[in-house]
């Protein structure tokens, strides 16, 4: 069977890559969107468990202790971290799945799995940026600088991932993304098993 795609998206604050990932679920239903564990507060509308799952600072040191996370960083003064557990068994099940994750776990996570699929999602500009974070209304005065200057790093480090995608229209960015997913599987080295059926001895017999 084949195996399923590990589809990793990144993009800085206000970038709309909830919004995104959400819509891109919406249309993918059977894709697996593996929840993160964070130390933050919940935001307004959050719920445990469906957002992220939200832990105190001592639950996550004893998760990275005991191995429980494929990769982790602190991000804006919080922790994240993608829980390891699922993300292999439904990637053996030939099913897709979704991480939504900033840059240095991405990093992290390409190296561990060189044949996932990372996309980088840019805002249409720094200004758009600004008034979107902005306009949310849930970060603070300093909050908000600090995400700005974070966001341009961010962007540096995007130029090491294999796709970027402008969130300029949330229908065309998942559309983008659609694309991107269905050649990724069709790709070759994915499907090698489909050429094994031309060389048995079955399909050998058929011809002759
Ligand atoms: P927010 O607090 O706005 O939900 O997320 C802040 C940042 O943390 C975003 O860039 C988001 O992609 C990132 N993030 C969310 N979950 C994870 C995770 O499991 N690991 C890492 N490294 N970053 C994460």
């Amino acid at each position: 069977m084949q195996k399923g795609l590990l589809i990793l998206i990144s993009g800085a604050s206000g970038t709309g890559k909830g919004t995104v990932c959400k819509k891109f679920l919406s249309e993918m239903p059977e894709t697996y969107y593996s929840i993160s564990a964070t130390t933050r507060q919940p935001r307004e509308g959050e719920t445990d468990g469906v957002e992220y799952f939200f832990i105190t600072v001592e639950e996550f040191k004893k998760k990275i202790a005991e191995g429980k996370f494929l990769e982790y960083a602190e991000v804006y003064g919080n922790f994240y971290g993608t829980p390891l557990y699922k993300i292999e068994e439904h990637l053996n099940r030939g099913e897709n799945v979704l991480l939504e994750i900033d840059t240095q776990g991405a990093l992290n996570v390409m190296k561990k799995i060189p044949d996932g699929v990372y996309i980088f999602l840019l805002p249409p500009s720094l200004e758009e940026l600004y008034n979107r974070i902005k306009n949310r209304g849930t970060e603070s005065e300093e909050d908000l600088r600090r995400r700005l200057d974070s966001a341009r790093q961010e962007i540096e480090v995007g130029k090491k991932y294999q796709y970027a995608v402008i969130n300029d229209s949330v229908d065309l960015a998942v559309e983008k993304i659609k694309s991107i997913v269905a050649a990724e599987s069709l790709k070759v080295e994915r499907q090698l098993e489909l050429f094994q059926n031309f060389f048995s001895k079955r399909g050998a017999l058929r011809c002759q």
